[in-house]
């Protein structure tokens, strides 16, 4: 059965309708029938050509929610009817160190959703099985699909860095860094929120944030020199990370997961003193995605957003790119 999607054909386009044939279910594959599907700013670049490896017709989409339509016949671990979550990675070799690790971030084989292949903002796709997570029945699929790509890219960072008395830091309260905060909340962390929009202050503090800075400056506040044990950047703009090490205890780490623009100009010696790490990641393998899940779940941590359909994608486009989503748009079939 063909399927129906939103399209960009050339690079910066708005996006259009379209329709492609899927071609047969591979043997792990299976059909899903897509409910929602949120926007995250890596449509966006993809949409662009930011990173030179779209190929168009591109459809965008990688915070996918949808039931299960369809199984290849090796699938014996998804029902008919089960609703499942796809994000940013969609398949990996499954046999080499890093996959047989439990690491399939690292597979020198992993496929993107939406790259060289159809992404989400569809009626439908064909996604290999054992990337497709199922959703716990506590989480509305409004607010899962969200949490498929900036959930679990904040959410393995936290889980391999901070304990539960852990003070926290989280640059930037948007899509990422609003996940982050409770998330790192609910670890039982405390949470100093940073921002350069001070009317945050209250949401911030709602999400779980015991501290809010408002800042414009690249640099943070002198007097928060030494007091958080664990810095997570999700903001895209250039700091003073020398300066932000400077707010990091002993052994304390400074973990990327924004791709800000620009070099990262650390002395040795800010990292020799006082045993300091700088780290990034992006996204997560699949056991810390079904663990995020449960723990979303079990907790309540939904992204916050506004649902819209997906036939005013465009709209919903134009509101990331001038960064009026608050924090993120989840498109509806
Ligand atoms: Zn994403
Ligand atoms: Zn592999």
């Amino acid at each position: 059965m063909s399927i129906q999607c939103y399209a960009a054909f050339e690079a910066k386009a708005e996006l259009r309708p379209h329709t492609y044939e899927p071609g047969p279910l591979g043997p792990y594959e299976v059909e899903l029938a897509i409910t929602h599907c949120g926007i995250c700013h890596s449509d966006i670049h993809l949409v662009d050509n930011d990173w030179g490896i779209s190929t168009y017709p591109l459809v965008p989409g990688h915070e996918i929610v949808g039931t299960v339509r369809q199984c290849g016949e090796q699938v014996r671990h998804l029902s008919l009817g089960q609703r499942v979550g796809v994000g940013w990675q969609s398949g990996s070799c499954l046999q080499c160190e890093w996959c047989v690790r439990g690491d399939e971030t690292c597979c020198a084989q992993k496929e993107a959703t939406c790259v060289g292949r159809a992404g989400g903002f569809a009626s439908a796709v064909h996604v290999d099985s054992r990337f497709a997570h199922p959703i716990p029945d506590g989480l509305a699929s409004e607010h899962a699909a969200p949490l498929l790509c900036a959930g679990i890219t904040v959410y393995t960072p936290l889980k391999a860095g901070v304990q539960p008395m852990s003070r926290v830091g989280v640059i930037g309260v948007g899509g990422l860094g609003h996940l982050a905060i409770r998330f790192a909340a609910a670890f039982g962390c405390e949470v100093t929120a940073f921002s350069t929009t001070a009317d945050k202050q209250e949401e911030a503090h709602r999400l779980g944030a015991r501290h809010f800075v408002a800042s414009r400056d690249a640099r943070p506040p002198e007097k928060l020199a030494g007091s958080l044990d664990f810095l997570l950047s999700t903001v895209t703009v250039p700091l003073d990370w020398a300066a932000w090490l400077n707010v990091l205890r002993p052994r304390g780490t400074l973990w990327f997961v924004g791709a800000s623009p620009g070099k990262i100009d650390i002395p040795p010696m800010a990292l020799i003193v006082g045993n300091k790490s700088v780290r990034g990641s992006g996204i997560g393998p699949r056991a810390t995605m079904q663990e995020m899940l449960e723990f979303a779940a079990r907790h309540n941590i939904a992204a916050q957003g506004e649902v819209l359909p997906l036939a005013e994608v465009n709209a919903a486009i134009r509101k990331v790119r001038e960064n009026r989503a608050r924090y993120r748009i989840v498109l509806a079939t």
